[in-house]
Order: structure tokens, then sequence, then C-alpha cells
């Protein structure tokens, strides 16, 4: 069985299962996310099911991302947060339990809206030397 006809966000494009709509068009579906982390939380996913940003065609990367300041501005518009996260899982270690595409818009409120994602720098682990080595690993594969 194709992996879509076993997805849940796929149903919700479909009008399979119900969501919370806040836009749509040929390309994307915006819709309420279950959880709400906090009031507006919303996830913007492309319609072609795309299971993570390692399978994620540029071409239908570049039509979601010249959505999302759109829907950004209009959570703004409509509650006024102070502040807003992106947010995108790639894999179950790094949270993703959906294996459909998705970028989470999370206005924030302030200090008590409960968000902490725990991320920790190491700036003083690496020498420069050590920075050009892992940032000329990355460069050497994009073509
Ligand atoms: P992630 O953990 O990044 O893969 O995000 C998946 C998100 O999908 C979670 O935040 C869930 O709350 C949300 N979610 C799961 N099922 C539904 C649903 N039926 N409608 C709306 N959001 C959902
Ligand atoms: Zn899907």
């Amino acid at each position: 069985m194709a992996e879509e006809n076993d997805c849940i966000f796929c149903k919700i494009i479909k009008g399979e299962i119900p969501s919370a709509k806040v836009y749509e068009d040929e390309d994307v579906y915006a819709f309420l996310d279950l959880g709400q982390i906090t009031k507006g939380h919303t996830l913007i996913v492309p319609k072609v099911h795309q299971k993570d940003i390692f399978h994620l065609d540029p071409e239908i990367a570049a039509k979601l991302f010249r959505r999302v300041p759109v829907i950004a501005d209009a959570i703004n518009k409509a509650f006024h947060p102070v502040g807003l996260n992106l947010l995108n899982n790639n894999g179950t270690l790094a949270g993703q339990s959906v294996f459909h595409y998705h970028v989470h818009l999370i206005p924030r409120y302030g200090k008590d809206d409960t968000i902490n994602f725990g991320f920790q720098t190491h700036t003083d682990d690496y020498t420069n030397e050590q920075r050009a080595a892992i940032a000329q690993a990355i460069s050497s594969h994009i073509h």
C-alpha cells in the first residue's frame, strides 16, 4: 500500500477526517494543530505526500515556504502574539510523529507559554578550524 493511503495529513487534505482549516490553495493546506501548544498553533503541509525534509522536492518547498509568511502575518493580525517559532521535525529522534512534511507555526505570547525547546549551544567546544571543516563537509555535497 502506498504510504499516503495511511497518512493522517493526506486524509485531512482530502477531507476524509476533519480539521480546523486555516488556508488552502492548489499546493498547500494549513490547519490548526490539535495539540495547540499555544493559541493559533498552525501546521502547513504540501498537498503532495513527502515524508520529511530529506524527501522534500525543492520546488514543492518553494511553494510551501512562500505561504509561510502569509500565514504568520494572519496569525499576527488575529491574535497579536509577541513572537512566533517556526518548527519542523524530521525523523522520530527529532520529534517527528506524522510522516508527511509539515512546518509548525507557533505563536508566542510571553514567558508563561510553557515552551522550552531545551537546545544547548556549544560555542566553546569548536575551534574555527573545526567549524571550517564541518562547513566544508556539508558544502562538498551541495551541487
Ligand atoms: P510532529 O510531531 O512535528 O510530527 O507534529 C505532528 C503534529 O500533528 C503534532 O503536533 C500533533 O498534535 C498534530 N496532529 C496529529 N494529528 C492531528 C490531527 N488529526 N489534526 C491536527 N493536528 C494533528
Ligand atoms: Zn501524507
